[in-house]
């Protein structure tokens, strides 16, 4: 097969945050790195990051690396690994002066210091009084650091791929991953990049549930092409329900405006978070937020005629605060919600947001898979960071501005290290045929033509089902028929066709391909889910109401042949400091 190819040191597969602060890294050290991106690089998921990234500047309030990290260990329901927990809150407070000096506009305190706003699950001295440690530009954090870094990798050279789809990873005749086959949308025709060391950073999945705040592009590619090279996804279940998602549409309302003093009300008036976490109120951690709201709708007391959201009240912050520390989100809920913060409380409901889990890494960046008897195995020349990885930092449940960071820490991290392998292992290694074969195969299996089943039709009822059978409570009886819905969903997928066989810019054939990457995603969060009998941090069993150490103080891994599932243990051991315990978690 002759295929167009091309050949670079390093292959980084997403223009996000956490694929460009790697690129950063080894462009900088003169490394030839492409990077490959679905999107024109700033149109990443990142540039929609509103609320800001956490590092305990202590700007504000008092504050330390090591509340941090025990902000963070509780928040994960004690699931994340505390060495790489440690890792990341130390590293935040370089990392955050490094994206200043780069040029990062943070908003600024009247001291000129970086402003910092108080986020869900924020405390001093190990659960005291509520902390101030997310860095903020604006309610336009996420935009401020991409377009950073992107000019950043402009002035260093990297090479981008814009617009060019990564269909899946191949590999050498020995098994080891050699690059990429990659899909030029303009032209509709296929090259292979092969590079000495291939970096995931394709960001997260939200788009597998019907009722999201992720972009359409957030379809899950980099983890399906990791199911497919026959690595576990790990800790699937764990998928985060934003508390605010403007009701109905899913779109986002930072956490940041419960920061700036905004709260939740109830159809009576009632501020009713203080009975679910009576110290942290509003700001408690985003599962707690999401299953109130839930509860408050089920057990009828839901705003609007069909009550079926809350309100979020922020008018008595004042028209000046809002227009200046919240502009963007003035202005979502003007075209989205029909109200105006400044005046009327917007409607709000849990929307899906956050892929804790992802593939296995170490805390280098490298993939990391089991390789029996309790041991692990690096796989050569495989990176993933960002939202598709898991390092795990977040373990049940990630604290809001602890993502922008942990992209942040792991890409830079990540770039470092693929630095050193490039070095040690110099030399190219050749596609095998049969891999390029198989990897051609998800494109040719488009061409098939005749009547069949429209893409469109079968991501509605996967995504309906999705947000169904997977949501913020899950029970066995739930989750079973999820399962076996999703089974059915799985079978037609052959059936699904084309009627758009043309090759320019044809995005139909673009959005089948997603279809099939999500299919597999879903169902690794549908049979993880429903393996786990406990309720840990976003992970909430009615029929299993409490977290069960004994049992499940472990990581899940889901393979993709025959929905194995296979468990290692978390990490309880830090680095440098004492590991927390696990302890009962309120706010
Ligand atoms: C609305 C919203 C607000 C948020 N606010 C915050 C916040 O305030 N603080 C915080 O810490 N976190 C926040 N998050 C979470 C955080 O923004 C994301 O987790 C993070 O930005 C993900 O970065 P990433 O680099 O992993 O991926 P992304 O930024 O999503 O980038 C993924 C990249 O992969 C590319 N890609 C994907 N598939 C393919 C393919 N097949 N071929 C080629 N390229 C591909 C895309 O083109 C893109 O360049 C928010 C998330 C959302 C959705």
């Amino acid at each position: 097969m002759s295929i167009p190819t091309r050949h670079f040191d390093a292959l980084i597969i997403g223009a996000g945050g956490a694929g460009l602060n790697a690129a950063l890294q080894l462009a900088s050290a003169d490394v030839r790195v492409a990077v490959v991106s679905k999107v024109f690089p700033t149109r990443s998921h990142t540039v929609a990051a509103q609320g800001g990234v956490n590092a305990a500047l202590a700007n504000v309030l008092p504050d330390s690396w090591h509340w941090h990290m025990f902000d963070t260990v509780k928040g994960s329901d004690y699931l994340g690994d505390q060495d790489a927990i440690e890792f990341m809150c130390r590293e935040a407070i370089p990392t955050v002066y490094e994206l200043e000096h780069a040029g990062v506009p943070f908003s600024r305190l009247d001291n000129g210091k970086i402003y910092q706003r108080p986020f869900g699950g924020q405390s001093q001295n190990f659960g005291g009084d509520q902390a101030a440690r997310t860095c903020a530009a604006a309610d336009r954090t996420g935009h401020a650091i991409l377009h950073t870094l992107y000019q950043q990798n402009i002035r260093s050279r990297t090479h981008f791929f814009d617009e060019f789809f990564a269909l899946d990873l191949v590999r050498d005749a020995e098994g080891v991953i050699c690059g990429a086959l990659v899909l030029e949308i303009e032209t509709g025709e296929p090259m292979l990049i092969e590079a000495k060391a291939t970096l995931l950073a394709t960001g997260g999945f939200g788009q597998v549930f019907r009722t999201t705040s992720n972009a359409h592009i957030n379809t899950g590619d980099g983890v399906a092409m990791a199911l497919r090279a026959d690595i576990p996804l790990m800790d699937m279940e764990f998928f985060q329900f934003h508390p605010t998602g403007i009701a109905g549409k899913g779109m986002l309302i930072t956490e940041g405006v419960r920061g700036e003093g905004g709260y939740l009300i109830n159809k009576d008036g009632e501020r009713f978070m203080e009975r679910y976490a009576p110290r942290a109120k509003d700001l408690a951690s985003r599962d707690v937020v999401s299953r109130a709201i839930v509860t408050e709708v089920k057990e009828g007391r839901g705003c609007g005629p069909n009550g079926d959201h809350v309100l979020l009240k922020v008018d008595h912050l004042g028209e000046d605060i809002i227009s200046k520390r919240l502009p963007s989100i003035r202005e979502s809920s003007k075209i989205f919600a029909g109200a105006d913060p400044v005046r009327e409380p917007i409607p709000v409901f849990p929307t899906a947001h956050y892929a804790m889990g992802g593939i296995p890494t170490d805390r280098f960046g490298r993939v990391a898979v089991p390789a029996g008897h309790g041991a692990e195995e690096i796989v050569p020349g495989l990176y993933a960071a960002g939202e598709c990885a898991c390092a795990s930092v977040h373990g049940a449940n990630r604290l809001g501005g602890n993502s922008l960071l942990d992209i942040l820490v792991f890409g830079r991290l990540a770039g470092k290290n693929i630095i050193d392998y490039v070095r040690e292992n110099p030399y190219q290694r050749t596609t095998d045929s049969a891999s390029l074969e198989q990897a051609m195969s998800r494109l040719t299996r488009w061409e098939q033509k005749g009547e069949g089943i429209p893409v469109s039709q079968l991501r509605a009822e996967f995504r309906k089902c999705m947000e169904d059978h997977a949501g913020v409570f899950r029970t066995e009886e739930i989750m079973t028929e999820g399962y076996e819905r999703l089974c059915e969903l799985r079978e037609r997928l052959p059936e699904v066709r084309l009627h758009d066989h043309s090759k320019v810019f044809n995005t139909a054939r673009i959005e089948a391909l997603e279809l099939e990457n999500m299919m597999d995603v879903g169902m690794s969060i549908a049979v993880s889910a429903l393996k786990r009998q406990e309720s840990r941090g976003a992970h909430s069993r009615p029929d299993y109401p409490d977290r069960d150490d004994q049992s499940w103080l472990k990581h899940s891994l889901y393979y993709r042949e025959g929905d194995r599932m296979d468990y290692k243990p978390v990490r309880t051991k830090p680095l440098t400091v004492e590991s927390f315990p696990p302890k009962e978690r309120v706010y």
